[in-house]
């Protein structure tokens, strides 16, 4: 039988089980709600547990929100850690997931999984130095550099910097932790209080809000490539997916704000995902194969 590879996607709505193989290719998929750890997961891992009595995987990989512990031999690996999703604080999501199964498993945030996969199969294809962001309930970045997901105290968390206000504008912003961070500022919670209301898919691409999101996008844009030099800069979700002027916006921003100090890509520098709606999910996927790929040369 061909290999299977098992991915898990925690989002914070809801969470994605997929069954694919190693060209990204779907067999099988299943949506759970995000309730809480106790009712979410136990159906996450009958999933698995079926899927392994089937044939048994080769990999697991899972990709979470955040923030998660992604340091190897400290407590908090595997875990979700300080995250204010109510009941998800200091969950060890990993342990959960993967008990019962003696596959390779790879953990690492829900965006970096994603840009490993756009890198896979997406609109990253043969790049080192790039970063997929996600425009939706929150703003997040993977962001690859030399080849991997870059790791520290934490993890690559641009979607809460804060950037240099648009002239005349001082709202300010609806991120819990920072106010007027680009999260704060540019995600679907952030432009909804804005506005108060609870519907954003029908503003007017000329609408002045947009020009307030995308600067704020299009500076952590700045800021990005001035620290890693991402040689293309993937944007989804749900707010970009749904708004299709707003790349065109946030890249004009970005050329403007960088002034030529950088020569940036003429066209595929700021592009959509290669990889639609299925970019976040098939990221495990992609993360599973990394797994088995470092186990494969452990064991030679
Ligand atoms: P999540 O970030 O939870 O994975 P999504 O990427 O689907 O989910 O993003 C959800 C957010 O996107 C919500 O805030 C929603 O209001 C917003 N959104 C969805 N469709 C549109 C649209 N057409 N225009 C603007 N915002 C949208
Ligand atoms: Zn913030």
């Amino acid at each position: 039988m061909n290999v299977r590879i098992a991915g898990i996607e925690l989002g914070g709505t809801k969470c994605v089980a997929t069954l694919g193989d190693v060209e990204g290719r779907v067999i099988q998929q299943f949506t759970v709600p995000t309730t809480l750890p106790g009712t979410t997961l136990p159906a996450l891992s009958a999933i698995l547990a079926r899927w392994a009595d089937e044939a048994p995987f080769a990999a697991l990989g899972v990709g979470s929100f955040g923030p998660v512990g992604l340091t190897h031999g400290t407590p908090d690996f595997g875990h979700i850690t300080a995250t204010a999703k109510p009941g998800w604080r200091d969950t060890d999501v990993l342990r959960t997931l993967s008990a019962g199964h003696a596959a390779p498993c790879s953990f690492d945030t829900d965006v970096n999984a994603a840009a490993l996969a756009e890198r896979r199969w997406g609109a990253a294809q043969g790049l080192n130095d790039f970063a997929y962001v996600t425009v939706g309930t929150g703003v997040g970045v993977g962001l690859i550099v030399n080849g991997q997901p870059t790791r520290g105290l934490g993890h690559c968390e641009l979607g809460h910097i804060r950037v240099p206000r648009l002239a005349g504008d001082d709202w300010g912003g609806n991120c819990p932790y920072h106010g007027d961070c680009v999260e704060g500022l540019a995600a679907g919670p952030a432009i909804k209080a804005r506005l108060g209301r609870d519907h954003i898919h029908a503003i007017a691409a000329d609408s002045d809000v947009w020009i307030g999101v995308a600067h704020a996008l299009a500076q952590m844009c700045h800021a990005m490539l001035m620290t890693a030099g991402p040689r293309r800069i993937l944007i989804g979700g749900g707010v970009a997916n749904g708004q299709s002027h707003l790349l065109p916006m946030v890249e004009s921003m970005v050329r403007e704000s960088v002034a030529g100090y950088i020569p940036l890509p003429v066209d595929t520098f700021i592009v959509p995902p290669g990889l639609g709606d299925q970019a976040g999910p098939l990221g495990p996927i992609a993360l599973g194969l990394d797994a088995l790929d470092a186990h494969r040369i452990h064991a030679e």
